[in-house]
């Protein structure tokens, strides 16, 4: 017997409807790639992108359609995506960050037919417009103004097209199963691969990301999303905060401490969310400067594990807690948080911490479970690693195009390439990639976790591990450091700083101080460079092994 209630399709647009119709005149701020701060509303995204939606029609884009974005977080991206889903065209994130011949790559497979961009991306797409064959137009996110400078043959200018767009356009009426969102894997795993969000998907995550511990986003809040909507749909906050009717605060393209911080004070940021880096040159500018944040009561932080010294850092020094989350791009991307369950909530300040860094419990809406090699059930004791695999509403079936065949296993659940333990309050751990994992006589040591105290040493930038080829052991783990500016440190140092806080045997069997640890397009450590630059390394320890 089937239920009786309403049939009302979970399409992305009743979101921006809902921001228009009970929170309009709550403020989106944007720094623009021009310069100035300005402002609008979300009653005035919604005019605005109903307008998009027609001129769009007017160039002749359908449902299902590829329309890319090449942009940061600003008011007009904000328009062009909700423009483009309710129209039931497909909004493809591009990331910037990527090299350009592997944008020409995903733009050709993913037939995107219009690109927005920033003037910022303007030369690199005036170079490579050729490699882009199936792209009929480029459209400048800019006014006229702003387009006296743009030298790109045919290049259309964002505010002439959204003026010549009528104003009414009806959105959504379409299946909820309908594709909205197309954003790529940054390709650290391998080629990458499209991950397509339907309407229905991206609704339900955005119901689930509302939850109290999750974002708990609420009408009073003014958000800043550093992370941007390129790098997994900005974990979900252009749509959550439209929903929950939050003051939104763009950016731009300006991530940096200074930045960051001075929009946080001006426009009374409440909530922000970034990946660790980000939260670094933050910290560090706050220190440097004796900054204070006046406003700002909650970060979310994920992306790459979460140092201590970060999480010490926001509550010392400025009273703000930090909740820590993990996800990926084919989980829409919010997969766990760090927030506390009653029994955490009732330790000490110190005891708590061990689980704010942990990476967290799963929302309603994903499945977890912890797998061996031989795809056997793991328990779930905090201390046996292994392979995480999910399953849920807003987590990918297969990847766009069939790419990588069938990624499920036979119980439906999507291996997310991490390994992990889940302690017995449920909280789950990452303990590495499984290609970053360092198997050492039989046995894993996490990288990551060595890594997030390397880097709490006082003279640490940034740290990095990789396991390094040795004859006994088959890998050993080595530590890479970037010293922080005009700083000093020896290979003693470190290790002493890690004795007692690690297994004795995991303790890396080398330090080497490198003038850089490389960040790959989502502001994670590239591990795959590293290894590439250090691919003549032999261990000291290895030498002697051999000579034994
Ligand atoms: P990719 O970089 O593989 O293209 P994503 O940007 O979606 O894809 O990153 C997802 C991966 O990032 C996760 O599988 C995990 O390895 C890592 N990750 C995300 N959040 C965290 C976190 N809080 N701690 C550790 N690793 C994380």
């Amino acid at each position: 017997m089937l239920g009786l209630m309403q049939n009302w399709p979970l399409t992305v647009d009743k979101i921006l409807d809902h921001a228009r119709n009970w929170h309009g005149d709550r403020e989106i701020v944007t720094r623009s790639v021009e310069g100035p701060v300005v402002r609008t509303t979300w009653a005035g995204v919604h005019g605005r992108a109903k307008q998009l939606s027609n001129a769009l029609k007017g160039l002749g884009v359908k449902h299902g359609d590829r329309v890319a974005t090449l942009a940061w977080n600003t008011g007009r991206h904000l328009e062009a995506w909700y423009a483009i889903m309710g129209m039931g065209a497909v909004c493809h994130t591009l990331n910037p960050r990527l090299f350009a011949e592997q944008l020409c790559y995903i733009v050709g497979h993913a037939e995107d037919r219009i690109i927005f961009t920033d003037l910022t991306f303007v030369p690199m797409l005036a170079e490579n417009r050729d490699k882009m064959p199936s792209v009929e137009h480029v459209v400048v996110m800019t006014d006229r103004e702003g387009m006296k400078g743009v030298d790109l043959p045919g290049a259309l200018c964002f505010e002439d097209l959204v003026d010549s767009g009528a104003p009414d356009f009806e959105w959504g009426g379409f299946d909820e199963n309908m594709a909205a969102a197309l954003c790529y894997t940054s390709g650290t795993t391998g080629n990458p691969k499209g991950v397509l969000y339907s309407h229905r998907s991206n609704f339900l995550h955005t119901l689930v990301t509302l939850g109290v511990d999750v974002m708990g986003l609420s009408a009073k809040d003014t958000v800043l999303p550093v992370v941007p909507m390129f790098h997994a749909n900005a974990w979900g906050l252009a749509f959550s905060c439209a929903a929950a009717g939050c003051k939104l605060v763009m950016p731009g393209q300006k991530l940096d401490g200074p930045s960051v911080h001075e929009l946080l004070e001006t426009e009374g940021v409440t909530f922000s969310a970034a990946v660790p880096t980000v939260w670094l040159g933050l910290l560090q500018h706050l220190r440097a400067t004796n900054g204070k944040l006046s406003t700002l009561k909650r970060v979310v932080i994920g992306g790459s594990a979460v140092p201590e010294a970060i999480v010490r850092g926001f509550r010392d020094e400025h009273g703000v807690d930090v909740t820590h989350a993990w996800g990926m791009t084919e989980m829409s991307p919010m997969g766990t948080l760090s927030a506390p369950t009653a029994k955490v909530a009732a330790m000490s300040d110190e005891d708590q911490l061990r689980y704010k860094l942990k990476q967290g419990r799963p929302p309603l809406g994903v499945e977890m479970k912890l797998e061996d090699d031989a795809d056997k059930r793991l328990p779930h004791d905090g201390a046996t690693f292994g392979r995480l695999l999910v399953k849920g509403p807003a987590i990918a079936g297969g990847y766009f195009k069939g790419d990588g065949g069938n990624i499920l296993d036979a119980e439906g659940f999507f291996d997310t390439g991490d390994v992990a333990t889940i302690d017995g309050q449920g909280y789950m751990q990452i303990t590495d990639r499984a290609k970053d994992v360092i198997k050492s006589g039989g046995e894993w040591i996490s990288t990551i976790e060595i890594e997030n105290i390397a880097v709490g040493h006082p003279t640490a930038a940034n740290a990095a591990v990789i396991g390094a080829y040795h004859p006994k052991w088959d890998e050993r783990p080595v530590l890479l450091v970037q010293l922080k500016p005009g700083e000093t440190a020896t290979r003693d140092d470190y290790l002493g700083f890690l004795e007692g806080k690690i297994a004795k045997w995991w303790t890396p069997d080398d330090v080497v101080f490198v003038d850089d640890i490389p960040l790959g397009a989502t502001g994670k450590i590239d591990k795959k460079l590293i290894r590439d630059r250090m691919k003549d390394y032999v261990l000291p320890t290895a030498k002697v092994a051999e000579k034994a």
